[in-house]
Order: structure tokens, then sequence, then C-alpha cells
């Protein structure tokens, strides 16, 4: 089966504000039209796309030229426009979606649903049954409750076989309001298919906000942590968070040592799912001896950055005895967040004893654990 989808896109859409037309208006990256054909020229079944525009918008530059798309001049009236778009379709084609260009947020599981009961009925459209009360109202106040049993909101894309179609517009007496009425008219069945909430038609100007609030992508959040231990040897300084602090000794390790710093890269990495610092600078790897680990911390950086991720903020706890870490703890937020690109605000450096228990107790060694937030927008 080949299947055209022909897009409505021939109204003026005064009630959306704006100076021109709401389908030509935009919405995020593109147009609101060329958000619902990038829908219909994406979707697999999908071969020809018919764009019918207003008489005057043909030779304006309002209407996308892509995706590729044959365009016609419409009508004075929805269903002129409808088989004004009908006679652009190719002879080749079975299957009909006509869609309003002002639904841009039609997905590919909804045009599925329409086809699939459109090869068994030959017509179906996608509808929600209506569960609020409705009210027959005048000036202001409610007149009388109406039932709302078996009724349902229409929307689009609707389907068909193109052949009865064609024979319901010729016979058709161009009074009916959509494609439906056209093809009952002419006795065919239509199927309802379950619409879809999101499939917002825009109409009024907060529908934009809304129809930009359901394109955002959902955000990605990430966490991970990192645990590092380095012991102490002979020495007389040591670096902690990027930070050098005279002491009796100095911490043991391929690189400079910086527990804190390697426990908060981990804890980038771990964010990632990209391994740790020792598969990124095997200690094996005799050029990273004696390397300052910022190099580290910024390599882990801008892994997260290519990958689209922000670090929200840094936590980090050193489990130490000595050296007294809150003299120089402004100093390690200050560093750690020029490294990494961030507002100090958002570092948290931190530290505890062990309360002489266990080696950072006996005072053999530090160790550090860090928790990172990256957040994709
Ligand atoms: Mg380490």
């Amino acid at each position: 089966m080949t299947t055209a989808a022909i897009i409505v896109a021939a109204g003026r859409g005064i009630r959306a504000g704006g100076d021109i037309p709401k389908q030509w208006q935009t919405l995020g990256d593109r147009t609101v039209a060329a958000h619902a054909m990038a829908r219909f020229a994406a979707h697999p079944a999908v071969s020809q796309l018919v764009l019918v525009v207003h008489p005057d918008d043909i030779d304006t530059s309002l209407w996308p030229r892509s995706p590729a798309a044959t365009v016609v001049a419409g009508g004075a009236t929805r269903a002129a426009s409808v088989r004004a778009g009908l006679t652009a379709v190719k002879t080749d084609i079975d299957r009909v979606l006509i869609h309003d260009a002002a639904r841009p947020l039609v997905s590919e599981a909804l045009i599925d649903r329409v086809l699939d009961a459109l090869d068994s009925t030959g017509a179906a459209a996608p509808a929600i049954a209506v569960t609020d009360t409705l009210w027959l109202g005048a000036t202001g106040h409610v007149q009388a409750v109406q039932p709302r049993e078996n009724l349902y909101r229409a929307q689009t894309p609707q389907g068909f076989l193109l052949a009865p179609l064609l024979a319901a517009y010729a016979a058709s007496t161009g009074q009916e309001t959509d494609d439906v009425a056209v093809a009952r008219a002419a006795g065919l069945d239509v199927a309802i298919v379950p619409g879809d909430e999101d499939n917002i038609k825009i109409t009024s100007p907060g529908d934009f906000a809304r129809a930009a609030r359901l394109l955002r992508p959902d955000m990605d959040i990430r966490c991970g942590n990192g645990y590092d231990v380095h012991r102490f040897g002979p020495g007389d300084h040591l670096w902690l968070c990027g930070v050098q602090i005279p002491h009796t000794r100095s911490l043991q390790g391929h690189s400079d040592a910086d527990v804190g710093m390697h426990a908060v890269t981990d804890a980038i990495y771990g964010a990632l799912g990209k391994g740790d610092i020792g598969q990124h600078f095997p200690p094996s790897d005799p050029q990273w001896k004696g390397a300052a680990s910022h190099i580290f911390l910024e390599h882990a950086v801008g892994l997260a950055t290519s990958e689209g991720f922000g670090i929200s903020n840094v936590d980090c706890t050193l489990v130490c005895e000595t050296p007294k870490i809150g003299p120089h703890h402004d100093a390690m937020k200050a560093v750690m967040a020029a490294y990494m690109g961030l507002e100090s605000a958002r570092i948290s450096v931190k530290a505890t004893t062990s309360e002489k228990l266990g080696f950072t107790g006996r005072e053999e060694g530090i160790a550090a654990i860090a928790t990172v937030t990256l957040v994709k927008p």
C-alpha cells in the first residue's frame, strides 16, 4: 500500500494572534506547518507529501521548502482545499491521510493507528471521548447540562482509501465541515481510533507555549559517585582538590595523588557510565607519572560537555585527621570551580575525621568520596 499525506495549511488562523497565519508562525526551530510536514515525511509508510496553501501564500516564502512536498493552492473552504490537494496525489497512491497543518505534534504511533484501522475499514479517524461535563450556556450562564455519552473530539489525520474518497468528493455538496463528513455523506463507514491529547490544534496564542512545552525533550539527569584513597609517604606537601598544602608528609601515587580531585573525576565518569580514571589514564603509561590531576578532571568535564551534559553540582568529602582542611576550603572550591567552568557555589568540599578509627584514623592515608549531578537540558 502506498500512502500520501495532505497537509491542509490554507486557513488564515487569526484567532491564534500574530501578523501571519498560525501555520507559518515559528514553534521552536521551525514553523508549525513544517513540524507537521516533518512528522509525516519521517513516517516510513508515507511516500508523498502534498501541502495545500492559501492562494495568497503560494508565491510567498512562508511555506517550508523542506521536507519536499507538492504544493497546491487551496480554495475558499476546507472542502475545496482538500479537493485541490487530492488532485495533486499521484496515481499510484492507495491511501491518503488528511491532516491539519495546525497540529504540529502528531505522533508516529497515532499515524500507525489510523493506517491500521483504515486498512480494515477503508476509512478511519482519531478522536478522544469527551470526559468533561458539557453545558449549554448563554450570556455567561449555564442553561442546561448536555449528555456526553458517545461524544468525541475529532482530530486529524483522517485516513481514507484514495479511490472511494475521490468518489465521495466528486459527489460532495461542498457544505461538509470535514473529510469524515464528506466520506459519510457518500456512505463510507469511518472507524474511530484513539486520539492523542498531545496532538493539539494550535488555535489560541497560549497554544504555542503549550506546544513548545510538549516539544521539549525530557531533561536527562545523571548522578555519579567516586571514591579514592591514597597513602601517606615521605614528603613536605600534598595536593588536595587542586590546592598545594604544606604538610609533614605527602600522598603517594602515580600522579600528584590528589585524592579529592580523583574522587570528583571518577564521579563524573560514573555519571556518564564511562569507566574511571585508571581506564582513561592507565597507571602503566609513564606519561601520567607525576601528572597534575586537573588534566584528568578537565578530561572528564570535556567528556560530559561533548555528550551535552552540564555539571549541576559537586559534593566532595575528604576523610582525614590531618591536615586541617578548613583554612583551605575556599581556595579548593575556587580552584575546582575554575577547572570545571562552574560557579564555586555549585561546588562543595568538606572534611571529616574518622574518630581515629581505621586507616584514616591511624593517619596512614586520606580517603575521599564525591557525588556529582549532570544535567542535559
Ligand atoms: Mg587516585
